[in-house]
């Protein structure tokens, strides 16, 4: 497998995409959602772009909402400190049934 080098250019107007997507959104959107929406091959691009736009966004007065990543079988809530965090399993009951972290772009008040 290459791989493949994306330009400056591409990561901007990708980043761009997915903060649109998630501004217009009226529901917490996932890694997984966006990758289809988007045609993003991998989460952890999706992951790595959000931690940016967190960043990003700050500058113009909007925030990323997280919905916390929470484990589908005792419904533990994930911490969401970290922003583009993706646990594989959960700590209280070792499931691997984890419901991924859903974000939003909304402008603070
Ligand atoms: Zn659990």
């Amino acid at each position: 497998m290459t791989e493949v080098i994306a330009t400056d250019e591409q990561m901007t107007t990708r980043r761009k995409s997915i903060a649109e997507l998630l501004e217009k959104s009226e529901h917490p959107m996932t890694a997984h959602d966006i990758c289809s929406i988007l045609d993003i091959e991998s989460r952890s691009i999706v992951y790595e772009d959000i931690g940016h736009i967190a960043k990003s966004v700050k500058n113009s007065g909007k925030e990323v909402l997280i919905r916390p990543a929470s484990c589908g079988k005792c419904g533990y809530v994930f911490s969401s400190r970290k922003v583009a965090s993706r646990p594989s399993k959960c700590p209280k009951c070792r499931s691997q049934w984890i419901l991924l972290p859903g974000y939003l772009i909304r402008s603070k008040r």
